[in-house]
């Protein structure tokens, strides 16, 4: 419809400024602003009042409390990282700052996941409540926890009764403020349960509205392949009629590498057929493992026997077996890297040089390590082509899966968009904002979040474009990022001019 000339003229003639009725508490003043909706950055100023956005527009002259100055820097709202390993720092108060995510610009935080939660979400989430926190925080109950709960490590199938109970815990998370199931299928206890029995658990987190984050049971070659991983995926999907999120999307090792083509038409189908799947990824091509998790076959950790089998002269030869075919499959002794162990002198080594010092075989050395109480690895898996193919898709979020040890705990985001937006152009800067903010939003059930919009939640990002990057690096992977000026969460200033405030205005979200 043509709109009358007058009308036209009315609306030219409105001056550039708007006044608000009331003071604001924060002002972000031109800065190029990116809504996290993928759409073009705008220029325009953001006013806040208490912890919502209240006003979005070109010119706006206050009155406000303070006034920041976002010339030459962009104004997105804060990242949400869909997996995280952080129940232990928020729930520690030295560490529940969060600040190694904060000074990536992320102000909501998902954890719980890989089937590994804390046991009771509600006293979880109260606990963070009283103590504060400083990112949002948000948890799903994990079904290794819950198998562990009740089936211990064993390996068997459940009974009947054994999987009412397990029911009820998953039912009691979710009335507890779960956001959803998480699971490790890779890992043991996890890997112990069929697809059937995942699906009974994954239908009782649908019921109560949550979602279904796993880590696959197997992202290679060990067991069901990686194609077989996500078909599984779909599956549980569609017959517990539950979004699924497929954490950490990777094809790992040389058997799979370039599946990525094959794993992205599987996805873009069940999409088609109603099946709502979505994937989340860090931007490294080494994964954060154990020694355990990465080499030792599961059988040998069932009924927690591992130190037993491992040390069991009738067990060693068929374990000397697999292991090694693991190790091929994680691209030899080279590729693993130890990030973080109580025998300090292994840190910094590769399993290569560490079988070397002592005149064994790599497998002989990975048993001892396994033996003596584990090790951290960084086990480089991963090819560019794959990440970059996934990073690609609209439904890939960006995730930390951040881990001792490991840079990507301290660097995912901001390395995100130096490595694949600034310097090399993967993706443009819009979808990769969408990717770390209203996607992961609406993914996570997060309501008011992951936009900025009038009404929402003030959780806003100001960042230097020019100086955004990753600090933290394998052989110093506890280096904060550099690049964040401002950050606000729920309102209040958790960065100020680039420097960390004491503040822990974070919050525990619930579904
Ligand atoms: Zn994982």
């Amino acid at each position: 419809m043509r709109l009358p000339v007058i009308v036209l003229l009315a609306a030219a003639i409105v001056p550039p400024t708007s006044c608000f009725a009331q003071d604001l508490d924060l002002l972000i003043r031109n800065g190029s602003l990116l809504d996290g909706s993928g759409s073009a950055a705008i220029h325009a100023d953001i006013g806040i009042t208490g912890d919502r956005i209240v006003l979005i527009e070109p010119h706006i002259t206050g009155p406000a409390k303070r006034t920041i100055d976002a010339t030459g820097l962009i104004v997105t709202p804060g990242f949400i990282d869909p997996h995280t390993h952080t129940a232990a720092d928020l729930s520690d108060p030295k560490r529940a700052h969060n600040a190694p995510y904060l000074l990536q610009g992320v102000t909501t935080v998902a954890t719980g996941n890989d089937g590994d939660s804390p046991t009771d979400i509600a006293v979880t989430l109260a606990l963070w409540s009283q103590q504060g926190i400083g990112t949002n925080a948000a948890l799903f109950i994990g079904q290794g926890t819950v198998r562990r709960e009740v089936m211990q490590m064993s390996d068997a199938a459940p009974t009947l009764a054994q999987l009412d109970q397990m029911r009820a815990l998953v039912a009691a998370a979710m009335s507890g403020g779960a956001i959803g199931i998480s699971t490790g299928l890779y890992y043991a206890p996890g890997s112990y349960a069929k697809t059937e029995e995942v699906i009974e658990l994954a239908k009782v987190a649908a019921q109560h509205g949550g979602i279904y984050d796993t880590h696959m049971r197997d992202e290679s070659s060990y067991t069901i392949g990686l194609l077989g991983s996500v078909r599984e995926t779909i599956r549980i999907g569609a017959e517990a009629h539950i979004p699924v999120m497929i954490s950490h999307i990777k094809a790992l090792g040389a058997d799979v590498w370039g599946q990525s083509t094959q794993v992205i038409a599987l996805i873009d189908d069940a999409r088609a057929h109603g099946v709502n799947v979505t994937a989340s990824e860090y931007p490294y091509t080494a994964s954060g493992s154990s020694v355990v998790a990465s080499l030792v076959p599961r059988w040998a950790e069932a009924d927690g026997k591992l130190v037993q089998n491992l040390s069991d002269p009738a067990l060693h030869e068929r374990l000397v077996k697999e292991m090694t075919e693991n190790l091929v499959r994680r691209g030899g002794a080279d590729s693993l890297l130890m990030t973080a162990s109580k025998d300090k002198t292994i840190v910094g080594k590769t399993l290569a040089q560490i079988a070397t010092e002592r005149h064994e075989s790599p497998i002989e050395a990975a048993i001892q390590i396994s033996a003596n109480g584990d090790s951290s690895v960084a086990s480089f898996n991963m090819k560019d082509a794959d990440i970059e193919a996934f990073m690609r898709q609209p439904w890939t979020m960006t995730c930390s899966d951040g881990s001792e040890g490991h840079p990507r705990k301290y660097g995912t985001f901001p390395r995100k968009l130096r490595d694949y937006v600034f310097d090399k152009p993967v993706i443009s800067l819009p979808f990769a904002v969408r990717s770390s903010t209203s996607l992961p939003a609406q993914t996570l059930g997060l309501k008011d979040r992951g936009l900025l919009k009038t009404g929402y939640f003030a959780d806003v990002l100001v960042f230097d474009p020019k100086t955004i990057r990753d600090l933290a690096t394998y052989e110093s992977p506890r280096v904060l990022a550099t690049g964040v000026r401002y950050l606000t969460v729920n309102g209040k200033l958790a960065i100020d001019n680039g420097a960390l405030t004491t503040t822990l205005a974070g919050r525990p979200l619930t579904h």
